[in-house]
């Protein structure tokens, strides 16, 4: 630790309470790499509201969500209608309410539930706003000062049926509950896939994405972006291993697109039941394409989720499975082998993502439930994570600030993160990683210096 990273880390100490004096200095801090964010759930739900209605979608009046195709057996309404009608202020609040945590009521709701049934409110706003959200999602990070960011950006759409999978998989998920071996019945089931137009199918993907990357300018020498594919859990067992197929595929095709994540709540049935089907497909197609690295959601659960389940050692097994990252982790402590799965996350360098923000709505963790420190005492990397910003309606210096006076942690710690932000990404081109991080080096550097010339004046 260099003598002016201990001033800094006095400073904070001393400085613990006063949140708007950190937040002032937050705002200037280097933030490096955040390698855990939901695209969709960090755009700021104001913009997703007006692009909605710019898009002429129509929004059910029940629940508030949006659509291309009005239902008749509900009550539909059509958005640009309602933006012109004297009512539109009260309609905007509403949207908000739905589609963000903004005024939540947990004595009404349960805060997953409102979370995780959010997105599929604003789902049809997505694509005609995928351009626009690309530059807000530059943009705030050039604001908050991050370098570089992995984003859980697109799947492959989930209607591909294939009989011969659907009748092959039929007691998947039982058999791997049991611990039966699949990898015969997999491997016919990829043999299946290896098809021509399955792989231009991938390769049309990629191009689409690398398109709009390139004419937007999003990468430029203060920026870096790339795209993780995501697999949906809560999908039936043969469309998740198609899914995973091609999002395989795709990563190892593409510059971009760096690696794949699950996603679906942990505390759904089907996550749970379905468990260790997914890991054991993770850990054969990791075989297939080896160099396609995994990061997993694991341990976002409560003491007394992670208690109720059937297979509750989320964290070890996606390690044991094979995962290079591991998002969330807050549960390792009621997990039943702690010790080995900090040491094996210690040995092999899998760092831990944290989403301070995200666990403690979703989750109600306060700061000194979340087990960070638990990871950093076992030697376990961390790096930082947003998750969703724009439901959660924070900011990253606001997440970063409550680190310093929530958490407890320090200028060191925090600095430590940004750096393994760059260094544990799954950013493929080796010049380019290095280039960030010696830049980012230099701005801390730079930082450092002001910090210190501001305190001696
Ligand atoms: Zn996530």
């Amino acid at each position: 630790m260099n003598p002016r990273e201990t001033k800094i880390n006095r400073w904070i100490e001393q400085n613990r309470n006063r949140e708007d004096v950190l937040m002032e200095w937050v705002k200037r801090m280097p933030k490096g790499g955040d390698l855990h964010q939901h695209f969709d759930g960090s755009l700021l739900t104001e913009n997703l509201i007006s692009s909605a209605v710019e898009q002429g979608l129509w929004v059910c009046m029940d629940d508030f969500s949006v659509s291309r195709q009005p239902q008749v057996e509900k009550q539909w309404k059509h958005l640009p209608e309602l933006f012109q009608s004297a009512d539109w202020e009260n309609i905007h609040e509403c949207l908000l309410r739905a589609w963000s945590i903004k005024d939540f009521d947990a004595t009404r709701n349960a805060a997953d539930e409102h979370f995780f049934g959010i997105f599929p409110k604003f789902f049809d706003v997505i694509p005609g706003y995928t351009e626009a959200g690309l530059l807000e999602t530059k943009n705030r990070c050039l604001e908050e000062k991050v370098t570089y960011l992995e984003t859980h950006f697109e799947n492959f759409p989930a209607q591909i049926e294939n009989q011969f999978l659907a009748e092959i998989s039929k007691n998947w998920s039982i058999l791997a509950a049991w611990g039966d071996d699949l990898t015969h019945e997999f491997e016919a089931a990829f043999q299946q896939l290896q098809t021509t137009n399955n792989r231009s199918f991938v390769e049309n993907t990629c191009n689409r994405i690398q398109e709009v990357h390139q004419r937007l300018n999003i990468d430029d020498d203060r920026f870096t972006l790339r795209y993780l594919m995501y697999v949906l859990r809560l999908l039936p067992e043969h469309l998740v291993f198609e899914q995973m197929y091609l999002a395989f595929l795709s990563c190892e095709i593409s510059e971009l697109l760096v690696g794949i994540n699950l996603v679906g709540a942990e505390n759904n049935p089907i996550t749970q039941s379905d468990l260790k089907l997914h890991l054991q497909m993770v850990s054969f197609f990791k075989k297939k394409f080896p160099k396609v690295p995994v990061a997993l959601h694991a341990g976002e659960l409560t003491q007394e989720l992670t208690e109720r389940f059937l297979h509750p050692h989320t964290i070890s097994q996606s390690v044991k499975a094979g995962a290079q990252r591991i998002g969330h982790g807050v549960a390792i402590e009621w997990e039943w082998n702690e010790e080995e799965t900090l040491k094996i996350m210690s040995e092999q360098r899998i760092p831990l993502e944290i989403n301070l923000g995200s666990n403690e709505f979703i989750l109600g963790i306060k700061p000194e439930e979340h087990p960070w420190r638990r990871y950093l005492k076992a030697g376990v990397p961390l790096v930082f994570g947003s998750d969703d910003l724009g439901i959660l309606r924070s900011d990253r210096n606001r997440e970063v600030t409550r680190f310093f006076s929530q958490y407890g942690g320090s200028y060191s710690e925090y600095k430590d993160m940004a750096l393994n932000g760059i260094l544990y990404s799954f950013l493929k081109d080796k010049d380019r990683k290095n280039q960030i991080l010696n830049q980012l080096k230099a701005d801390f550097d730079t930082f450092e210096k002001t910090f210190e010339d501001e305190c001696t004046r």
